[in-house]
């Protein structure tokens, strides 16, 4: 294993970033390669400590010879979202410098050749650091980026391509859900990881083993040693199943048996007012049409104060807030429904 420093440069002189990158060498070249990484969103640290479980795993797995596949791990992907606080607060989601989603706005190339990415010395600093990354999974198999959700069960964004070839992989991770999409205008990782292979011809995008993926781990406070371990176990099936790692004393994954259901299909639930939350359903349950989701405590003390807000189709709940202030128009939850939403805003995922 090799440790590398990729350094991004700042938008002011004085400032640099800096993140570790870890590469396995495969011993076959035929064999498929992954790219695993971390905490794009950088508050999100399910997946970095399940990374943290998974390296001597892999360390492991080298010194007995067992890495076919190249394996490149970038932990905490984002130094920039690492570092900004405002007033005490982490904010890892949005660069406070350009008010953009560190998710959104990687270039979407036509074809997986560097010589296709932009040019982003005159741009800022998170743009470099969206392209150096982009950079990295070009020629990788396997592109799996690991964030979570709010409070939530775990499940996949996989674009429609991808499916159900890749229903091995959800397998192998044990997650509880898949969600199918289609289209990404922009800019998603995961988009950004799979759009340059769908205008090539199949012989040569090969979707029979590539897989991309933005992996949910749950919500944001389930960082926990005991998940970590089973998501290390579930990314080390996963690399397994796909031929990366071999390893004998492991059996194939069963068919996945967990939710699949397309992007339009989720009710976002935006609440009708502002104020208290009060949840009548938590991440896994099963409701019906016109069950009770959720309270809003708008003028707490006065009648007429409360308002609840009712599913408008029969389906599960996938995730919910974790903070339970809210303003009107903000998405209460998600709620995967059995048919296509009323309000479908599907489109881009929404991580
Ligand atoms: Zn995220």
């Amino acid at each position: 294993m090799q440790k590398s420093i990729e350094r991004i440069a700042g938008d002011s002189q004085g400032v640099s970033y800096e993140f570790p990158v870890f590469r396995f060498e495969g011993t076959d070249k035929a064999a498929s390669s992954a790219y695993l990484q971390a905490a794009l969103h950088a508050g999100e640290l399910p997946g970095v400590v399940a990374i943290d479980v998974l390296m001597p795993m892999l360390e492991k797995a080298e010194a007995e010879g067992r890495i076919k596949g190249d394996i490149t791990i970038v932990p905490q992907a984002n130094p920039i979202g690492r570092a900004q606080y405002h007033f005490g607060e982490h904010q890892g989601r949005f660069h406070l410098g350009t008010r953009t989603n560190f998710n959104r706005g990687f270039p979407l190339l036509a074809a997986p050749d560097v010589e296709l990415l932009p040019d982003t010395t005159l741009g800022t600093a998170d743009q470099r650091l969206k392209t150096r990354l982009l950079q990295l999974t070009i020629g990788h198999d396997i592109v799996l980026d690991l964030h979570c959700d709010d409070e939530g069960l775990a499940y996949l964004y996989v674009h429609t391509s991808l499916w159900p070839a890749m229903a091995d992989c959800a397998a192998a991770m044990g997650v509880d859900a898949v969600i199918l999409w289609d289209e990404d205008t922009d800019g998603t990782f995961e988009g950004a990881s799979i759009t340059p292979y769908l205008n090539l011809p199949a012989e040569v995008a090969r979707f029979d083993r590539r897989v991309a993926t933005t992996v949910e781990y749950r919500g944001i406070l389930d960082v926990d040693g005991a998940l970590a371990g089973a998501d290390a176990e579930g990314l080390y099936r996963l690399l397994v199943a796909r031929g990366v790692i071999l390893d004998q004393a492991l059996s194939t994954p069963g068919s996945f048996t967990g939710i699949v259901a397309p992007l339009e299909n989720i009710d976002m639930m935006p609440a009708p007012r502002a104020g208290a939350v009060l949840y009548n359903v938590k991440p896994g349950d099963r409701v019906a049409k016109g069950a009770p989701l959720a309270t809003i405590v708008h003028a707490p003390g006065e009648a007429d104060g409360r308002t609840q807000v009712f599913a408008p189709q029969a389906g599960i709940i996938l995730t919910r807030r974790s903070r339970r202030i809210i303003r009107a128009g903000e998405d209460l939850l998600k709620l995967v429904g059995d048919r296509k939403s009323a309000d479908a805003r599907s489109g881009t995922l929404e991580d």
